[in-house]
């Protein structure tokens, strides 16, 4: 299981996921409600199941139809009558995957949100036929491995001003250019990518499509180390053309649906954050606990426990904003009747400042704990150096931290209206 184990048997085995979730219940369980619990347990068994089954020398993507089975690559939407979902069950699922496999919820968060969420943004605005109703069954089941592909190499933070240059045909539309970082890109069955018709007025003449690999998308791989079970891809659109009924939205409303879906997006990566803070914190309060050095646990030494106790504050905190941010998304936008233009609005800056607190956090918390654990943190006797890895990209993915900055700010600068 380890290249070389070196760790104490008996603290390796206090720190079985069983346990990880014992405490992780007993910090996080009583900001969740009855049904909330119900669902986590489940997690947990799930995750404690599935745990010894998994191969790390193996891609993620084996891993897909073992989620899709429980309905588990997403839970924002109805999908079959896999219940509970919403935004909160979906916030609590990325961080039970993320401390079962930090780099399998990567991977399940670009093709389960990330792709699949524009198919139920198209039925929901009036989208018709089965078609699309084929892709999301196919990547929900985790059969079929779906991406999305808004980045290019010359359009980073501005992913509005696309340069991927599309073309309407009689029967479809044409897709022109190169994305960059696409998640799952090389294993994917489906693209959701944006382009334009006109690169001058973006705005009104974005499209949307969801592209099977088969009508002719090319990929590379990219080389990152961080996180090396995921495939992630430079993606080559060279004349690649989209039959109508993949189109999910035609003439600017891409544009709409692109910015309408990262809300959704950042407040999933808020989840898999969580998961990636209190994974590694439990584990080295466990380690520290365990640890002996000059006769005593190293927890009882200031510099390692007062640093853990304010890792903890933090990680409390950020659960909480992350739990009722999503609380205010399923009651006031996701359930309501009428969603909540004000919630609508709140959210949106919640959500950047969520993605922009939570995914710092997640570095910060796996690279202090790597510090107060010493040296069998940073081999793989321990998953704390993994998670570290994967943290590293917390902050680049969904928009990078400046990104985030640029939105809050411009909230900060409408608040001057009030007065
Ligand atoms: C591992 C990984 C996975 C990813 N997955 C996907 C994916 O699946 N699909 C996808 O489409 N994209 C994906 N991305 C791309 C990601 O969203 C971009 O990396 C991100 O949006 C930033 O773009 P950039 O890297 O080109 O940086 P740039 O936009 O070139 O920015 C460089 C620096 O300048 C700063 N900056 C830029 N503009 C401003 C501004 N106006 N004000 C202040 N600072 C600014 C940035 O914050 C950053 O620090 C992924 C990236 C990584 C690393």
């Amino acid at each position: 299981m380890f290249q070389e184990k070196i760790i104490n048997d008996e603290i390796l085995a206090k720190m079985s996921l069983e346990n990880i979730f014992k405490i992780f219940n007993d910090n996080v369980f009583p900001m969740l409600n009855e049904e909330e619990r119900e669902y986590c347990i489940e997690l947990q068994q799930f995750c404690i199941d599935l745990q010894p089954k998994i191969d790390k020398s193996k891609d993620v993507y084996v891993l897909f139809p073992e989620l899709g089975k429980k309905g588990y690559m997403q839970r924002i939407n109805e999908w079959k009558d896999f219940k509970p979902y919403g935004m909160k069950k979906e916030i609590l699922l990325g961080t039970h995957i993320s401390f079962l496999d930090p780099q399998l919820e990567l991977g399940r968060v670009a093709s389960g949100i990330l792709c699949a969420n524009p198919t139920f943004h198209y039925y929901h605005y009036g989208g018709t036929g089965d078609t699309i109703y084929k892709v999301q069954d196919e990547l929900l089941s985790g059969q079929k491995v779906g991406c999305i592909g808004i980045t290019e190499p010359e359009r980073g933070s501005d992913a509005v001003n696309l340069t991927t240059i599309c073309t309407k045909t009689d029967d479809g539309v044409i897709f022109n250019g190169e994305k960059v970082f696409t998640t799952n890109g090389p294993s994917a069955d489906y693209f959701c990518c944006y382009g334009v018709y006109d690169e001058a007025n973006p705005r009104d003449t974005m499209v949307q499509g969801m592209i099977a690999s088969k009508f002719g998308v090319k990929t590379e791989r990219l080389k990152i180390n961080s996180v090396p079970r995921v495939h992630i891809a430079h993606t080559i659109l060279d004349n690649v053309k989209v039959p109508m009924e993949y189109v999910l939205a035609d003439n600017g409303l891409g544009y709409v649906r692109l910015f309408e879906g990262l809300v959704p997006e950042r407040l999933s990566i808020m989840g898999s954050g969580i998961g990636i803070c209190w994974s590694g914190l439990i584990n080295g309060i466990i380690y520290t606990n365990l640890r002996q050095q000059f006769g005593k646990p190293v927890i009882r030494y200031q510099g390692v426990g007062y640093g853990l106790a304010d890792l903890l504050t933090k990680a409390t905190a950020a659960t909480s904003l992350a739990l009722q941010a999503a609380t205010i998304y399923d009651d006031q936008i996701l359930f309501a009747e009428k969603p909540s233009k004000e919630a609508e609005k709140w959210v949106a800056s919640i959500s950047s400042q969520g993605k922009y607190y939570v995914s710092k956090l997640t570095h910060d918390i796996c690279y202090e704990v790597q510090q107060h654990c010493g040296g069998v943190s940073v081999t793989d006797n321990t998953p704390i150096d993994e998670l570290t890895d994967v943290s590293k990209i917390e902050e680049v993915i969904g928009g990078a931290r400046n990104i985030q900055l640029l939105l809050i700010q411009s909230q900060i600068r409408r608040f001057m209206r009030l007065i």
